[in-house]
């Protein structure tokens, strides 16, 4: 079968090289002059099944409506005049019981979990290098009163098999000494010692270049313009190099595949949340991190990848605008200076800000809608690298007919 995937993300790239071990003939296109230029290019780089929780949750309308007068919050919530997004977020406050986050969560932790497997199962298979290092996460707390409810909520995913450390400061400083001088400013934390990190975008182009070795084709520098569909098939997909064609097609187009998707089926409801991402360069004065963290209070996240120091902050409702400037990360700036000072080299940052594919329920979106031939692949949110090898087995397995290894319910789109 000759299949199509749209989008060059990690999404499109993994999904490509999975079709290409199932024996199909593979195209992916991606407007970009190179693969993971999207929201796959700097993120936390944590593939974090320890940390799989749905963000609608009992807590957030309040933690949201805060952010309207307060700037220097996490989540920035902003009004906008776009009916998609007060469709999502109506959509998002549904989604805010006790038991639908418990559920939400339950389902992205399967899959998260399924797909750091299939992740070390393709790193066997190709030798794809991306500093990948498997020494597990901190999930660590500033405050007793937040300690004490992280550990709480944190049973949902050791209830699903998550292995997990309750750690005191000191257990914390000795599991990464790089926290020792600052120890007295946590509470405690909890380590999920089976997570790991490793640099999404370098595993993405390393990858599509295994995919390009193993004859698929990957065009960068061609936009996608119009799907055209015909009665309850996909017939063709419109570029701006021309028409291409193909048996089956896949939908991994990150924020904007809904819209490309357009009127052609329901609402596909992914939503961009954007975040923003430092990278900093380790120096041999620097007493840098050696296990990947969450600074639980702050809501920042920071993993070691080979000599460079990743961090990321912030949920920002700020549609689809990806710009910034080095205002948006003093805030972030100081709290990482605050706990790790000697960290990195903070005179040398590099900035750069993504959107999260978003849906309210933080789940994906697979399988096919009302046109049989095409395939979902997308709206991953917050821990789409996580997901990304594993969403890409379950497209392998759709497509070729096979029942997925793990079950889909509320990852669909019907
Ligand atoms: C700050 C931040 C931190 C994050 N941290 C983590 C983390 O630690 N762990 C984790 O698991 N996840 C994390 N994520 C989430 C993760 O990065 C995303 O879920 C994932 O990268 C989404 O991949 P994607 O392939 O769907 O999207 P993208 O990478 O955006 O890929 C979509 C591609 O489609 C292309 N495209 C769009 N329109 C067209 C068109 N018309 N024609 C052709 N091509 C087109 C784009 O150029 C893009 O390359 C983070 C995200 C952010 C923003």
């Amino acid at each position: 079968m000759h299949v199509l995937v749209l989008g060059g993300g990690v999404i499109g790239i993994t999904t490509a090289y999975e079709l290409l071990q199932d024996g199909h003939e593979v195209t992916l296109v991606e407007r970009e002059a190179d693969v993971a230029l999207g929201t796959s290019f700097a993120n936390a780089g944590m593939v974090a099944p320890g940390h799989a929780f749905a963000w609608a949750s009992p807590r957030a309308p309040k933690v949201l409506l805060r952010s309207l007068w307060r700037d220097d919050q996490a989540l920035r919530f902003r009004f906008h005049a776009d009916p998609a997004f007060w469709r999502w977020s109506l959509r998002f406050l549904r989604e805010c019981t006790a038991e639908r986050a418990r559920l939400n969560t339950q389902r992205k932790h399967r899959l998260c979990t399924y797909s750091q497997g299939v992740l070390n199962e393709i790193v066997a298979q190709t030798g794809v290098a991306f500093d990948h290092k498997q020494t597990g996460l901190l999930y660590f707390h500033r405050t007793q009163e937040t300690f004490e409810r992280g550990v709480r909520n944190m049973a949902i995913l050791r209830d699903m098999g998550q292995a997990q450390q309750i750690l005191s400061r000191d257990e914390i400083a000795k599991l990464d000494p790089a926290l020792e001088p600052m120890k007295d400013k946590i509470a405690g934390g909890i380590f999920s010692e089976t997570d790991a990190t490793g640099d999404c975008a370098m595993f993405t182009r390393a990858l599509a270049g295994v995919v390009r070795a193993k004859g698929g084709m990957v065009r960068t520098g061609t936009t996608v313009t119009r799907l055209e569909a015909d009665g309850a098939r996909l017939v063709a997909v419109h570029t701006d190099k021309g028409k291409l064609q193909a048996d089956a097609y896949v939908l991994a187009l990150g924020i904007w595949s809904p819209k490309l998707l357009g009127n052609l089926d329901k609402w596909l409801p992914v939503y961009p949340v954007k975040g923003y991402s430092l990278t900093l360069p380790i120096g041999g004065n620097n007493i840098a991190p050696t296990v990947g963290a969450v600074d639980e209070d702050n809501l920042i996240a920071y993993s070691r990848l080979g000599d460079r120091l990743r961090v990321t902050a912030t949920a920002d409702f700020a549609g689809y605008n990806a710009r910034h400037q080095p205002g948006d990360f003093a805030v972030m700036t100081r709290k990482m200076q605050d706990i790790l000072p000697g960290g990195a080299d903070y005179t040398r940052p590099q900035y750069w800000a993504g959107l999260r594919p978003m849906t309210p329920e933080g789940t994906p979106v697979m399988d096919t809608g009302r046109l049989k031939n095409l395939f979902f692949n997308t709206g991953h949110g917050h821990v789409g690298w996580t997901m990304s090898c594993g969403a890409a087995r379950v497209t392998r397995d759709l497509i070729a007919g096979r029942a997925p290894a793990i079950p889909l319910d509320g990852m669909t789109l019907h």
